[in-house]
């Protein structure tokens, strides 16, 4: 049991090495300085598998690095997003949450915790050309976003209001 686990935490931790070294040779090709930052954001993307604020990510980081502001962690994110490592979702209310699984999936959202889980589902791309079809648009992309409640939060008692 134990060694089983050691295992696939050992596995875990290969994968997101391997994933970290490809974003950082996609940094180097795109010619953008990796700042011990921005190792760090890309790092905590990448290993926490969620969707995170960027307050999240300072929150996160702010220990490790006492002088970097969220500022800097926006500015990394922008950098980040730029060349393609990180895509930004945004919700209307400025809590935009990165992602770094830039591969084609969809996100169920928690209604009651607002966490964001990947799913994936073959692309919908009968949706966008039916769109564009209809609208005359230059369609770029779709997002769907399926919402309900988590494992977690169905097993809280319910709130009361
Ligand atoms: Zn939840
Ligand atoms: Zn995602």
């Amino acid at each position: 049991m134990l060694l089983n686990g050691i295992y696939l935490k050992e596995r875990w931790l290969t994968v997101s090495e391997e994933r970290l070294r490809e974003a950082i040779d996609t940094l180097k090709d795109s010619g953008v300085r990796i700042t011990p930052q921005r190792h760090a954001v890309l790092e905590y993307l990448l290993n926490a598998m969620v969707h995170p604020t960027a307050d999240e990510i300072y929150k996160a980081l702010e220990g490790k690095f006492p002088n970097m502001s969220v500022a800097t962690v926006y500015n990394n994110l922008r950098v980040l997003k730029e060349i393609g490592l990180v895509r930004e979702l945004t919700y209307g209310d400025s809590s935009s949450r990165f992602d770094c699984n830039t591969s084609d999936h969809y996100h169920i959202i928690c209604e009651a915790c607002g966490k964001i889980v990947d799913f994936h589902y073959p692309s919908l791309d009968e949706v966008e050309s039916l769109a564009e079809q209809v609208t005359g648009f230059d369609v770029s992309h779709h997002r769907l976003e399926v919402y309900g409640k988590c494992d977690g939060c169905q097993k809280l008692p319910a709130q009361k209001h």
